[in-house]
């Protein structure tokens, strides 16, 4: 059974424009899946409709394992990370990446020594008492990463998370994504213009067409060692 299916989903926005046109695509859990295209394919839309942040004109979406709400919604069991990242400025590292977990009912000590061990892992470990204005491009980051992963979610959606880093930083971001991804095997859809960066990180490519909103081509890639 697949983490999420998506069958003929379909959106056209208010203004007319057609953004997915019949999209098929099941995810696997564990997998590390790229969407990769150039502007306006339609990549961003599709995160969104994953993210239930945006209901699709037509088409369905399954989450067979999910468990489902009252009215039949699933509850869906996502972290968010975004180009900018969308931290809280009045608060410490420490604090952003306990928010999720006390929002979720767990105490503030567990939380801490929560988000310590995750801020340990993203390369963060003495910036906790820090805020975000203090920090480079990079290691904000980093605490969005932990963010978006202390909770432990299923899936792990990003949407071009570090075009807008220099390229050192973000070899060094997708290495650590890479092993943080190795080591627990959460399900990733990673959305990029980077060939580079989809070959380099992805066990599977789905490359989008631009214009009709459709998937061009699905490619594997070979694993180093598999
Ligand atoms: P990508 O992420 O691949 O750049 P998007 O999903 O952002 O593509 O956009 C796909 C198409 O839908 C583009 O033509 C874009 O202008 C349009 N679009 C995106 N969001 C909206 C919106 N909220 N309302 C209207 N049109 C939108
Ligand atoms: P949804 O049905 O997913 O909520 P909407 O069609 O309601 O999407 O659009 C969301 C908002 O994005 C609207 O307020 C719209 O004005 C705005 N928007 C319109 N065109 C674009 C665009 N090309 N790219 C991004 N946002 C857009």
């Amino acid at each position: 059974r697949p983490l999420v299916a998506l069958r003929g989903v379909t959106k056209r926005y208010r203004t007319g424009t057609l953004a997915l046109n019949g999209i098929d695509l099941s995810i696997r859990q564990g997998e590390f899946v790229a969407l990769l295209g150039a502007s306006g394919c339609g990549k961003s839309t599709l995160l969104r409709i994953l993210a239930g942040l945006s209901a699709p004109s037509s088409g369905s979406i399954d989450w067979p394992q999910a468990a489902h709400d009252a009215s039949g919604d699933p509850l869906r069991d996502i972290g968010f990370v975004f180009q900018e990242p969308t931290l809280m400025p009045w608060a410490t590292v420490m604090r952003n990446v306990t928010l999720p977990l006390e929002l979720a009912g767990v105490n503030r000590t567990e939380a801490e020594d929560r988000a310590a061990e995750w801020l340990a892992r993203v390369e963060l470990k003495g910036f906790e008492k820090a805020y975000p204005r203090a920090l480079s491009g990079g290691m904000r980051m980093r605490v969005s990463i932990a963010r978006a992963l202390v909770t432990r979610p299923r899936l792990l959606l990003m949407d071009e998370p570090f075009a807008a880093l220099d390229e050192i930083t973000r070899f060094r971001l997708n290495n650590d994504l890479l092993q943080l991804w190795a080591a627990d095997r959460f399900t990733v859809v990673f959305v990029t213009h980077s060939v580079f960066e989809s070959v380099f990180l992805a066990e599977r490519i789905v490359v989008m067409a631009p214009r009709p909103g459709r998937i061009a081509e699905e490619v594997a890639v070979a694993v180093e060692g598999a």
